[in-house]
């Protein structure tokens, strides 16, 4: 370890009036009412440890594991307070100063050794689905919040998916480290709809887990290590922008990969910016949507998921309560604080269902899962797709 709270910045953390605007918006908060569940009590507390005026213990640092890093916090803020920036080094720094529990550990081995190898996670996908298949409950059961899983997203021979018609963009396609395995038809779809928009799509060969899941979980050298790695295949490769289907990844990659700066763009970004032809079929469905915290706070994008969503002719689109507050998924948080994060799902829950819609389309994985495991618990029909598959309804 360097100096003590080494990473975390003074200025960063000087930013913070105490003003308490954005107490209101935090997820944590809403459910407890604790000033120490809010975005500014995790402020003071990372403040004083970086100052030395208060001793590091171990149940206070529970209010930073209960942080879920939405940034909702961030996109409220009027003076600015980069808070991403902030519990990234933060949890760094905290799990460069605590005693290592035996869950964190496993998470950070897990991580290490699992999601950040293609190979190993494919050949765990594969496992996996064989269990589902011949219904093995002890796998099942630990994996109870996973999707029936299907056969694995495959790239195009050569790497290569051609555009549809005139060819007038070349894009990267982040293909990711869980979603390929999880939501392979949410890839197809959004590979689809850029070769409808006129997009050759490349799939840079060798590239890894973009590392968000690292960065998110405190282990900032394991995400450095995926970067440096995977900007190697990037700086290779000829492309106007890097496409990415899962906000969280997106937001990372805006925030941590200073070299792709301005080329990153979430699918629903990049699809408002180019246009979609004319949809070729009526899409009669009652629809919601759902702000994924790392799209709508991260990367400040609302607007272009709800102008393409209603540009579908046929579709009832019906905005839910708190459409951007966090549904409790955030990368490992609904495994690493399961109480906490069911509390805050129940809330989504109610308020997607008061809307009576066939559909809530995300824009992220984490999300697409911890919703589809709470509307089975609720015995509900309600279907969850990633917003690619809504917009491919169309043609
Ligand atoms: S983070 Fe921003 S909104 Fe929240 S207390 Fe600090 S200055 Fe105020
Ligand atoms: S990131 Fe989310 S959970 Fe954490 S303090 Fe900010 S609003 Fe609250």
């Amino acid at each position: 370890m360097s100096a003590p709270f080494g990473r975390l910045s003074d200025d960063d953390l000087a930013t913070c009036v105490h003003c308490g605007l954005c107490l209101d918006a935090c997820p944590t908060f809403r459910v407890t009412g604790l000033e120490t569940e809010s975005p500014r009590g995790r402020i003071y507390l990372m403040t004083q440890w970086k100052r030395g005026t208060m001793a590091f213990d171990e149940e206070q640092v529970r209010h930073i594991d209960l942080c879920l890093g939405c940034r909702t916090c961030e996109a409220v803020c009027p003076s600015g307070v980069p808070y991403g920036r902030i519990i990234e080094a933060g949890r760094a720094d905290v799990e460069d100063a605590r005693r290592p529990t035996p869950k964190r550990v496993t998470s950070r081995v897990a991580l290490r050794q699992l999601v950040g190898h293609p190979t190993r996670l494919r050949a765990a996908g594969a496992v996996t689905r064989l269990a589902q298949k011949l219904h093995l409950t002890s796998i099942a059961r630990s994996g109870r919040m996973l999707p029936q899983l299907k056969p694995p997203f495959r790239r195009p021979t050569g790497n290569v998916a051609p555009a549809i018609g005139e060819r007038k963009h070349r894009v990267a396609f982040l293909v990711g480290c869980v979603m390929p395995i999880l939501y392979p038809q949410s890839h197809d779809a959004a590979v689809r709809l850029l070769q409808l928009a006129g997009c050759e799509v490349w799939f840079p060969p060798g590239e890894r887990c973009c590392g968000a899941l690292f960065a998110h979980n405190g282990d900032l050298a394991g995400a450095e290590r995926l970067r440096d790695a995977n900007m190697l295949t990037y700086r290779a490769g000829g492309f106007d922008s890097l496409v990415v289907d899962s906000a969280g990844c997106g937001a990372h990659l805006k925030d941590f990969y200073p070299e792709l700066k301005g080329r990153v763009k979430d699918l629903t970004e990049w699809l408002a910016e180019v246009g979609l032809p004319e949809p070729k079929r009526e899409v009669k469905i009652r629809l919601t949507y759902q702000d994924a915290c790392h799209l709508a706070h991260a990367q400040r994008i609302k607007k272009q998921p709800r102008e393409l969503i209603r540009s579908l002719p046929g579709v009832a689109f019906v905005e839910m309560r708190h459409p951007d507050i966090c549904c409790g998924a955030a990368g490992l948080y609904s495994t690493l604080e399961p109480e906490m994060s069911n509390r805050i799902l129940q809330e989504k829950l109610d308020d997607m269902l008061a809307t009576r819609a066939d559909v809530v389309a995300v824009a992220n994985p984490g999300c697409q899962m911890q919703l589809e495991a709470g509307l089975r618990r609720r015995g509900s029909t309600m279907k969850v797709e990633h917003i690619a598959e809504t917009l491919l309804r169309a043609y």
